[in-house]
């Protein structure tokens, strides 16, 4: 299937040069939504994986989709304030100021080997940021799984340390 063609590209969103890719080109339509998670389940299907965790906000779908089909436990990376109970907090470098995220304490325990998707990957800072909260809890990250990879921004750099996958590059 040929995603790069299907994803649509809205220009000058959210800000005048961002190219947004608009993922929901891909969830709008169930057979480009079961292709992604197949390959996704393709890619990890040597690794050895005991979680799955998911980055807000879009992550969730592609995420959630593939630990089900797996049959894995889900846990969620939320922005600061949305997650309840104990947490470790992550801050990370966006094009204007700072974000933060946060995973609960008791979502991965030590040991746990977790894959990590999310939507898309552009600087890395996101997924950075998630990976290291993996570490704060003992966790061994296995794979970090994108849909998109937008290619030149450092990404795949920033996560050396780490295998990545990625399913469609622009
Ligand atoms: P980054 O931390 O720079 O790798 O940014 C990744 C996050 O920002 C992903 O969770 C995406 O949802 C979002 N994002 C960044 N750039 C774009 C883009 N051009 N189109 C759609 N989403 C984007």
């Amino acid at each position: 299937m040929d995603l790069a063609k299907l994803i649509r590209t809205i220009p000058d969103f959210p800000k005048p040069g961002i190219q947004f890719k608009d993922i929901e080109s891909i969830t709008e339509n169930p057979e480009a939504f079961s292709f992604v998670i197949n390959e996704f389940s393709k890619a990890m299907e040597s690794l050895l994986v005991d979680k799955i965790l998911v980055l807000d906000a879009r992550g969730f779908l592609f995420g959630a989709a593939l630990g089900l089909q797996c049959e894995l436990p889900i846990v969620m990376a939320r922005k600061t304030g949305k997650l309840g109970g104990e947490c470790v907090t992550e801050s990370y470098s966006l094009e204007y100021g700072e974000a933060e995220i946060q995973l609960q304490k008791t979502a991965v325990t030590p040991g746990d080997k977790v894959m990590i998707v999310d939507d898309l990957l552009a600087t890395g800072g996101t997924a950075k940021a998630a990976a290291e909260l993996v570490s704060q809890v003992g966790g061994h990250v296995s794979l970090i799984a994108f849909v998109i990879e937008l290619e030149g921004l450092g990404g795949r750099e920033k996560l050396h340390d780490h295998s990545i996958f990625s399913l469609v590059q622009f």
